[in-house]
């Protein structure tokens, strides 16, 4: 605002006098010479009317094309600071936004004596779907012989603390929708609390469960946190291992089993089966998550039984991580703990390492030369109080999104001029025959093909 300001006001101080003052007064002076001294009176009189006219016109074209607000600098400012407090007034009142009905719910299901559950208990939900799936053939849960995925992610329902933070949402889910668009997958971004009670990191649990019973046609659902990433945009998912399992998470058992780390396993990004297991799971891990006492105490309870823990209120991974140590035998065989690729992957040692993948490796494998996902954990964004410095969080994020977009960039023959920098450059001439080389730019149909220059 302040540069578009400055740029048209220099130039109408400088531009004015210079075309039309210069000019006159040139004329002016080579008239002195050769007229008599009553029409030289005239001439200049006229020359001086010429002046003012100029002037007069010149003030309405700029006027016109600059806009009323960026004439004067105090008017101006009067004008933006009518904005910023226009805005600041508009975030207060969605702030504080409060509903009566969230109040009764807090009161109703805060009873501790009360055990918490998702909604009315659900028993039968395998036999229910495969007879929905039978009954309904124009939505399979198989398409082109690859199970149905839905990738899940979401928000607070407010503007962020800080407004860069919606910015880097919107980043993330920019770089989301390229991934699904890519490879064929349904995305689904929530904005809501579904359930007071869970709201925060516990809001995923309400709203896999009404996703599931929604759409039974998906197989699988995918959560994914708005801080995660997508940096391998050929990689997918190898869900033909996962046939015998319910549960697919990033973690390493040694940690989980033998350490009982509470960062075991990451609740970032997992895939959940549709079937009456997975309800079954989420019903058991819920308990922990309302608001308040229960999630107060439940805290106390994982500090003291997972390795690393610092005191604070219950998180849906802790609580995860001690629900299956605690029913080790009822849970596990079914749950599949991945680490031979970054379905989650640890932001802060993977972001400085871009430039030496770029160079050794290409996407498409997912792993530590090239990870799947880069997870922004306790970054937070959106928030005000995360656990590393702001500016360290904000430039890794940049890099990341960058990182990501080359590969998106390249089906269209452009990439970021750098991985901090928003603006582009073109890799490839346009053609006129631009169908003979379509082919080439699917990634999907090509992938080791389409990956491996994509760094050259
Ligand atoms: N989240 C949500 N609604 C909310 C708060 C959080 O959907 O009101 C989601 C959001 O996707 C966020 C995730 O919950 O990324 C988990 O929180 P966060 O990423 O801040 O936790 P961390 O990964 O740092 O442990
Ligand atoms: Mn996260």
């Amino acid at each position: 605002m302040g540069q578009d300001n400055f740029t048209p006001q220099k130039r109408s101080s400088s531009g004015l006098p210079t075309t039309t003052g210069t000019g006159t007064s040139a004329r002016a002076a080579s008239a002195v010479r050769v007229l008599p001294r009553g029409r030289q009176i005239q001439k200049t009189f006229n020359n001086i009317k010429i002046t003012i006219l100029c002037g007069f016109v010149t003030i309405l074209v700029l006027r016109g094309t600059i806009g009323v607000g960026n004439l004067g600098s105090s008017e101006a400012d009067a004008v933006n600071q009518n904005l910023i407090e226009e805005t600041n007034r508009i975030l207060a009142e969605i702030r504080s936004d409060s509903d009566p009905d969230e109040f009764i719910n807090g009161t109703q299901s805060s009873n501790p004596n009360v055990t918490y559950t998702l909604g009315p208990k659900i028993g039968n939900w395998d036999a229910e779907r495969r007879r929905w799936l039978q009954s309904n053939p124009e939505f399979p849960s198989l398409v082109n012989g690859k199970p149905r995925v839905l990738l899940v992610t979401g928000s607070p329902p407010k503007p962020c603390d800080n407004p860069i933070g919606d910015h880097y949402l919107l980043k993330a889910i920019k770089n989301k929708i390229d991934y699904c668009r890519i490879h064929g997958i349904e995305i689904v971004y929530n904005l809501a609390h579904l359930d007071m009670e869970l709201a925060g990191y516990w809001a995923k649990l309400p709203l896999i469960r009404k996703l599931m019973l929604s759409h039974p046609e998906v197989e699988w659902i995918w959560w994914m946190d708005s801080d995660a990433m997508f940096t391998d945009m050929v990689f997918e998912i190898p869900l033909g291992k996962y046939e015998k399992h319910n549960l697919v998470i990033h973690g390493y058992p040694d940690l989980l089993f033998d350490q009982k780390s509470w960062i075991a396993l990451n609740t970032g990004s997992f895939l959940f089966r549709n079937c009456q297991w997975s309800l079954d799971l989420l019903d058991a891990w819920a308990p922990m998550g309302p608001k308040g006492t229960i999630r107060e105490e439940a805290g106390k309870v994982l500090t003291a039984n997972l390795k690393g823990r610092p005191a604070f209120e219950a998180d849906d991974q802790s609580a995860l991580i001690y629900l299956l140590l605690s029913q080790k035998d009822l849970w596990m065989e079914k749950v599949f703990v991945e680490n031979s690729y970054y379905l989650h992957g640890y932001w802060a040692g993977l972001v400085d390492r871009y430039e030496e993948m770029i160079e050794k490796y290409h996407p498409g494998l997912g792993d530590e030369r090239w990870p799947f996902v880069t997870h922004f954990v306790g970054c937070k964004p959106c928030g005000s109080y995360g656990d590393y410095p702001v500016e360290r969080c904000l430039s890794s994020m940049e890099r990341a999104f960058n990182f990501a977009d080359n590969q998106v960039l390249k089906l269209y023959g452009f990439r970021h001029r750098g991985l901090l920098s928003p603006k582009i450059k073109r890799i490839r001439n346009e053609t006129a025959t631009p169908l003979e080389s379509v082919d080439q730019f699917d990634i999907r149909r090509h992938p080791v093909q389409g990956s491996s220059g994509s760094h050259s």
